[in-house]
């Protein structure tokens, strides 16, 4: 099937390819120029997605590997789908199913994914740094799919994709990320993206859930959520991650909803039509209330789950075409 004329396939056909690394380990160090096309590209696959139609010819003979070493829904099945929409052969690998439980090393696994001739490997690992050091490995692209408390740069950028969406930009914005920010990867990848493409970044939490070191990323630290979400135009709630957490960071999930949880009155100090964001699973009556999490008009929960889809596939495009340009 032809791709349609102005869908992503002619995109990166008519202007300049700004991205121009081999593989997608962090938002961190990535410029403007480079986050802005992906956005671009993967905003072209949501028309595409939207269509019913789809660019099987893209990835048709290449092998992507999804690689998870800890548990994932959105993720795993996103990046499954998005290769398949690109037409790649996908091969999902849990850790339950791998010999890493017998025993096997990291380094030992890269050498296996190697001889396996794989074109794409996407990983998801509890250990910080994990992905990069496949990346030194493997002759594939390396995708991090989310490594420790480090980096998820692919939800980052459909976190910004579906901001750009909603509110018809970003630059300018004041985004309040609030929670457990200091197991979050998800705080830092878009603490990076959205500093970098111009937005005022807060973060809000206990002091005890936020470390010291996220001052020097250019945010502003807050305890309160009124003065921290006080005319925000996205309010960001994560989850918190108790499998993480060496010890009781927080006195109970009850007393920590009741200063913490987004419910509609907290919500309230937020600009009228700020959006809320949560990247999932979600706690309901910990972190969000489910009155603010199914709100039709003010929750974008699952229009982040769509973007996932369209920024994948954007992410996967854009790796492939670099790995072509090596062929001889
Ligand atoms: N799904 C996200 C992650 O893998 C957020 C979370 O687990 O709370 O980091």
């Amino acid at each position: 099937m032809q791709p349609p004329v102005d869908g992503p396939h002619m995109l990166l056909q008519r202007s300049a390819v700004f991205y121009r690394q081999k593989h997608l380990l962090a938002i961190e160090g990535l410029q403007p120029p480079e986050i802005g096309q992906l956005l671009d590209l993967a905003d072209s696959y949501v028309l595409l997605n939207r269509s019913g139609k789809t660019q099987r010819d893209l990835l048709r003979g290449r092998t992507l590997i999804n690689l998870f070493f800890e548990d994932s829904t959105r993720t795993r099945t996103s990046f499954e789908l998005a290769g398949k929409r690109l037409g790649a052969d996908v091969i999902n690998m849990g850790v339950s199913s791998s010999s890493v439980n017998k025993g096997e090393t990291l380094i030992d696994t890269a050498a296996t994914l190697n001889a396996m001739h794989c074109d794409l490997l996407v990983v998801r690992h509890d250990q910080s740094g994990a992905p990069n050091l496949l990346a030194q490995i493997v002759d594939a692209a390396v995708i991090n799919a989310g490594d420790g408390t480090h980096e998820h740069p692919t939800q980052a950028l459909l976190d910004a994709l579906t901001i750009k969406r909603r509110k018809g930009r970003i630059a300018g914005l004041i985004v309040a990320i609030c929670g457990d920010i200091a197991h979050s990867r998800v705080a830092r990848s878009n603490i990076h993206l959205l500093t970098t493409m111009g937005c005022q970044v807060r973060v809000v939490g206990p002091p005890t859930l936020i470390p010291a070191e996220v001052a020097d990323l250019g945010v502003t630290v807050f305890h309160d959520m009124a003065a921290g979400l006080a005319g925000a135009d996205v309010v960001m709630m994560l989850r918190l991650q108790r499998e993480r957490m060496t010890r009781g960071q927080i006195p109970s999930a009850r007393e920590y909803f009741r200063f913490y949880g987004l419910d509609q009155e907290k919500l309230a100090y937020a600009k009228p039509d700020a959006i809320v964001m949560h990247p999932g699973p979600m706690n309901r009556g910990v972190e969000i209330d489910s009155a603010v999490a199914d709100d039709p008009v003010r929750s974008v929960i699952k229009e982040q789950v769509e973007m996932g889809v369209a920024v994948r596939m954007a992410v996967l495009d854009m790796l492939s075409r670099g790995n072509r340009r090596n062929e001889p």
